[in-house]
């Protein structure tokens, strides 16, 4: 990892890299603003002429598509482009399709490169068109989203959805690089902002408690922009990339990163995957519960639970189940949708519990009756 630079007061600083130590398959997270322009030199840097397909969303495709396209010809990479509809439904059978015909009828072929430019709908797809057409294609992830720059475009889970719930086929494919351009997270939604920042705090809350204090001190300046953005993108990448490195499969350690997702992914799934409720914000609200959780089983004290829920809210976040528009289903609902949890394992969750903020824990055999009277008493009742 490289510091910033800072030369003089007007030079840009330097991008902070963030190495993901896989080995063989490692790689650099380059963080810092204005990096879309420098994103050609980057490519080409590590696959010198070749050609590239961009896979992005209409709505990233009217912002940066062009100068994305730009920076890859001014460095002498080629790129055709495909386009898919925002939002999760595009994580789809049938837009993976389309993406393979796209790269299998374009002259792009083993030896090149699939780029994804956008959130991490078009990452996770795009990733996974990259694991799989001509058995494997080199990938680089260029996040558009603040969620995807903390979290989904690095450490190389890929994936659709099927009928069946999210994220069920797919594949474990690492980038060969990752380029976050901090300065494209400014044309984000506040909402769809807070949501990723959920993912931020996360990091803090798993073991990193003096980054949780600098995020209740700094969060406006994460917010609008600046050398604090960068610094949150790049702790965030740290953490993950550290977890990643130790436990690439997810055979342990890994699960830590699952925290508020339990219940976040319940919440999430009852709200229809919907606009009433967005992936962070699921998160959020499950976070709080599971520090809630923590309390009533005697792992947490009451102050760091509530802290983490004032902290939430003090940003925007939701932090009850009555903060979603639209109400959500009872207890018994709830409990229903998360025994269909992938993280369940021989028929019991697994839940991250904490033992304080920045001690997460990975918890099997928890009382049911608990989970089932956090859940009453954050308002939903069966
Ligand atoms: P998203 O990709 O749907 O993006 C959210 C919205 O923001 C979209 O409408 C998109 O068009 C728009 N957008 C993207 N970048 C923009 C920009 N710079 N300016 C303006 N608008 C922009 O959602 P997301 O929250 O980035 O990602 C959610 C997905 O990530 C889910 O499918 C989830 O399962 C997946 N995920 C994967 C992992 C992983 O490890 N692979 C981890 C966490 C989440």
């Amino acid at each position: 990892m490289t510091a910033r630079a800072g030369k003089s007061a007007s030079a840009p600083a330097a991008p902070v890299i963030v190495r993901v130590d896989l080995g063989a398959r490692g790689y650099d997270i380059a963080i810092g603003g204005g990096l879309l322009g420098e994103a050609g030199e980057r490519v080409a840097r590590i696959k010198p002429k070749a050609k590239a397909m961009i896979v992005t969303d209409e709505t990233v495709a009217k912002l940066y598509l062009e100068p994305c396209r730009q920076a890859l010809s001014a460095a002498g990479v080629e790129s055709a482009s495909v386009v898919m509809r925002p939002g999760e439904s595009s994580k789809s059978f049938s837009t993976y399709e389309r993406v393979i015909d796209a790269l299998l009828q374009s002259k792009i072929e083993r030896g090149d490169l699939v780029i994804a430019l956008g959130g991490g709908v078009v990452g996770d797809l795009a990733g996974f068109a990259a694991a799989t057409a001509r058995r494997g294609m080199d990938l680089v992830q260029i996040p558009t989203t603040l969620l995807a720059q903390v979290d989904s475009s690095v450490g190389g889970k890929t994936g659709i959805d099927t009928k069946q719930g999210k994220n069920l086929v797919g594949a474990f494919h690492q980038p060969r690089l990752v380029i976050a351009d901090t300065d494209v997270l400014d044309s984000l939604s506040p909402r769809e902002f807070r949501s990723g920042y959920a993912e931020v705090a996360k990091y803090g809350l798993i073991n990193d408690a003096a980054f949780f204090a600098w995020l209740e001190q700094n969060w406006k300046k994460v917010f609008a922009g600046g050398p604090e953005r960068v610094h949150a993108v790049a702790t965030s990448c740290r953490a993950k990339a550290a977890i990643v490195g130790r436990d690439e499969r997810e055979a342990g350690e890994r699960a830590l990163l699952n925290l508020g997702h339990t219940f976040g992914h319940a919440l999430e799934a009852a709200a229809g995957y919907s606009e009433r409720l967005l992936h962070g914000e699921a998160v959020a609200i499950g976070i709080v519960l599971a520090f809630r959780l923590s309390h009533r089983l005697g792992r947490c004290r009451a102050e760091e639970a509530e802290r983490v829920a004032a902290h939430f809210s003090a940003v925007g976040l939701p932090t009850k189940l009555s903060d979603v528009a639209g109400g959500l289903p009872g207890t018994d609902a709830l409990l229903a949708l998360m025994a269909q949890d992938k993280k369940v394992r021989l028929g019991a969750l697994v839940f991250i519990l904490a033992r304080g903020i920045g001690e997460a824990e990975i918890a099997q055999g928890v009382d049911m009756q608990a989970v089932r009277k956090t859940l009453d008493e954050a308002g939903s009742n069966s």
